[in-house]
């Protein structure tokens, strides 16, 4: 069966009551404004660091509050999930936090280092066919022999719910930012954040941003109506293959902007990040600060947000960083 027992579209309500179901599981995480970041692009920014989350991304306020808010016999089936990065760590992390099983389907060309970072987690992890569509397809059949919850990495209301109380934190601490940015993938966060600032905080524009190499949520925004887009991109946090139908309606009207960026802009972000904020990100973690370097006269004198979504960085994408060009000039 499919999990979740919001009927309805999330409301501000819904995240008012994850942040207190989630306060008995994790701190509230730092905001820091760095002068040296500041001054290189013109801005005030304050780095939320969802970087430091127990799963090292934002996701596990989702994943918790899920499985927080589901009645204990539909808990105790157990939960069943289809994701390569992120998402799936979250469904781990908070199916073992109330003690039950996760399986976890993952395309067969999945990278070891995370099939090996959710088996420690407790998660069973299959292999399954050459991408996510086929990883869903199987996960369905098997949600629907052994009765697990199927959870949507992006249609879950509770999900959206959890990961909003990014938004009340940030507006709390900063409440009179021009700007939120935060990346997309399949919508969960920029929707939490549109529900949040509409109610606290109405003249802070939510901005999204999306890898100009996997744009379906862009395109699907732009649209009005979900598209399936090729993921060429490097950042997996922001590869999605096609728009997800709750987060975009969601989006509609609340999305002030929607930017997309480079994977090298992001790259750059990255460097950034390490350099100014003594910040380990992830390539979607980035991306929320390669939207202000792309367009500075957009943000010239703001008081902007940025969300560091996570810090799942493979030694591979850390070395790659280390050898570009740009890393030597700004060095010099
Ligand atoms: C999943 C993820 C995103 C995108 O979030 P959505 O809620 O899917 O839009 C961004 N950054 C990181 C690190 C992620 O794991």
């Amino acid at each position: 069966m499919v999990a979740g027992g919001l009927a309805a579209d999330p409301t501000f309500a819904d995240v008012a009551a994850a942040r207190d179901l989630l306060a008995g599981h994790l701190p509230v995480t730092p905001m820091w404004s760095y002068p040296a970041l500041n001054a290189t692009v013109g801005a005030t920014v304050f780095v939320k660091h969802e970087n430091v989350q127990p799963t090292g991304a934002f996701k596990v306020r989702g994943g918790l509050t899920l499985l927080a808010s589901l009645p204990a016999e539909l808990r105790a089936r157990g939960t069943i999930t289809y994701s390569t990065g992120n998402h799936a760590q979250s469904m781990a992390y908070a199916s073992a936090a109330v003690g039950v099983p996760c399986t976890v389907v993952m395309p067969a060309t999945a990278a070891a280092s995370k099939v090996r970072a959710l088996r420690a987690l407790g998660a069973t992890v299959e292999l399954s066919g050459p991408d996510m569509a086929a990883a869903q397809t199987r996960a369905e059949e098997i949600a629907a022999r052994t009765g697990q919850l199927l959870v949507s990495p992006g249609d879950t209301a509770e999900l959206i719910a959890g990961v909003a109380t990014t938004y009340l934190e940030i507006i709390e601490a900063q409440p009179d930012l021009d700007a939120v940015i935060v990346p997309v993938g399949s919508g969960t966060g920029a929707a939490g954040a549109g529900l949040v600032m509409e109610r606290l905080a109405p003249r802070c524009r939510v901005i999204g941003v999306q890898s100009t190499a996997a744009p379906a949520a862009y395109d699907s925004w732009r649209a009005g109506a979900c598209v399936r887009r090729p993921i060429r991109t490097r950042a997996d946090g922001l590869a999605t293959g096609r728009g997800y139908e709750l987060p975009q309606r969601l989006l509609r009207a609340r999305l002030a902007g929607f930017h997309l960026v480079t994977d090298e802009a992001i790259a750059e972000a990255q460097r950034l990040l390490a350099s100014d904020a003594h910040t380990l990100a992830e390539g979607a973690g980035a991306a929320a600060l390669a939207a202000i370097l792309a367009r500075p006269a957009d943000f010239a004198g703001k008081r902007v947000a940025v969300v560091c979504s996570g810090g799942n960085a493979s030694a591979a994408e850390i070395a790659a960083l280390s050898n570009s060009n740009a890393l030597v000039a700004a060095a010099a």
